[in-house]
């Protein structure tokens, strides 16, 4: 279980319960559901663990004028409003209270909304944001909306302390920069982390009062993917930003899917030749060698046989993450198709070759995998070819000859080309 906790005040039991499941299921976390705002504010006091957010109903019976949304928000827990009426006028307060959003409750589409909003945001824990502004208030400002939608927030005070911070933490996901700043501006640093990040790995917004349409145009111009004017409203950036955010998860699943393979999560045939060709045109240039393995499992149609294809498929995630957590993360593991795996490894020392094969032999023999209480036993057999070869494609026919001997010799071994 998460360690964050998710609060729900709602005064009607049946839809109470039907929340409080949903929203729990969707993030894997506590949910403690209250019925009144009394019963929040217990709650909340009593607790000595924070929480991360609230859903809650804008009427209540002890809080029929959204008290329950003011008193939460006071607290500093980010609430997302719950609501059976809606008005302009209703939206105007609501967001002068500072509430992340607001569903309205009986559009039959809003309980799914709700969730993937809570699901969204809970996942926005993961994701790391950096915020470039010179000015102290205008990035506390920023850093503080974002925050309260769960990212992890850095702040950065120029443009080379940004381009600074992102070289140290390349997995930030998410920019936020203003444009004037002493020294190098927005656009320039945008220009900057550019060279080394693409806009489908790293989404960029830019913020900046003045400079109008044309300031706009040189942000996206130099690779920013998205621009606001200041002063904005606070619903204007949490929209800008989701869907930047929604826009990176988009890539990156699609990058995945066709990446990698559906059942083991490791990557598929079609990425091992394309990261393959280059390490291999380097090695070749290079004069060093490579190491290119191809393995099987063993008698995996009686496994299937015995076990039935769930067994078959749980026996095919193992194998896939030991392979992978046993080689390094420069080395390309993917399956291949069917219970056939292939290995390519770059720098890997002649005398370290076979104690490096032989351990993964071991290893997956070793393995503990049970399924429906029973112990399905595993061997595979490993075919390696290691050397400056030809191409590619030879080196893993050769693996593949090899492969087949140590099929023929008894299974269960490596052989070496
Ligand atoms: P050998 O030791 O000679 O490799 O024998 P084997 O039984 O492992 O080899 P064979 O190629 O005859 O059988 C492979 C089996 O793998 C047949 C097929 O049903 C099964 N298989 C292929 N893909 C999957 C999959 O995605 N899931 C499951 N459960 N089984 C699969
Ligand atoms: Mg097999
Ligand atoms: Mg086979």
């Amino acid at each position: 279980m998460d360690s964050s906790r998710y609060l729900v005040v709602e005064d009607s039991k049946f839809f109470n319960s039907i929340v409080s499941k949903a929203v729990g299921e969707r993030v894997g976390a506590e949910v403690v559901s209250t019925l009144s705002l009394a019963e929040a504010i217990k709650a909340v006091t009593e607790s000595e663990l924070r929480f991360s957010l609230a859903v809650v109903d804008l009427v209540l019976p002890d809080a029929p004028n959204g008290e329950a949304v003011s008193w939460l928000q006071d607290q500093g827990i980010p609430c997302i409003v719950f609501t059976g009426v809606f008005s302009e006028d209703l939206r105007e307060r609501l967001l002068a209270e500072h509430v992340l959003d607001y569903v309205v409750k009986e559009t039959p589409s809003s309980l799914s909304y709700l969730v993937d909003l809570v699901g969204r945001l809970h996942r926005n824990r993961n994701i790391k944001v950096l915020v470039v502004d010179d000015s102290r208030t205008a990035r506390g400002y920023a850093a503080d909306l974002l925050k309260s939608y769960q990212f992890q927030v850095f702040e950065a005070e120029s443009g080379e302390a940004g381009l600074g911070f992102l070289a140290d933490n390349p997995d930030i996901r998410l920019v936020i920069t203003d444009y004037n700043m002493p020294g190098m501006d927005g656009v320039e640093m945008v220009k900057r982390m550019r060279a080394t990040h693409d806009q489908d790995r790293l989404a960029i917004i830019g913020v900046s009062s003045g400079g109008g349409n044309a300031l706009s145009a040189r942000f996206i111009k130099f690779g920013a993917n998205d621009f606001i004017n200041k002063p904005y409203l606070r619903e204007e950036f949490f929209c800008r930003v989701m869907q930047n955010i929604r826009m990176l998860d988009m890539v990156e699943r699609l990058t995945d899917m066709a990446t990698k393979d559906a059942l083991t999560g490791i990557h598929n045939r079609r990425f091992f030749f394309e990261a393959g060709e280059t390490l291999f045109a380097r090695a070749k240039r290079d004069q060093v060698a490579l190491t290119a393995a191809m393995l099987d499992i063993d008698f995996f149609k009686k496994v299937n046989d015995t076990y039935g294809h769930d067994g078959g498929d749980a026996i095919l995630k193992r194998v896939a993450s030991l392979l992978r957590s046993l080689c390094r993360q420069t080395d390309v593991v993917a399956r291949f198709g069917g219970e056939e795996f292939a290995i390519l490894a770059v720098s890997m020392d002649d005398c370290a070759l076979h104690p490096f094969f032989e351990k993964l032999r071991a290893s997956l023999e070793a393995e503990e995998i049970i399924h429906a209480g029973h112990r399905i036993p595993v061997t595979a057999s490993f075919g390696v070819c290691h050397g400056i070869g030809t191409s590619l494609e030879s080196m893993l026919k050769t693996a593949d000859e090899m492969l087949y001997q140590a099929k023929q010799n008894g299974r269960n071994r490596v052989e070496v080309a």
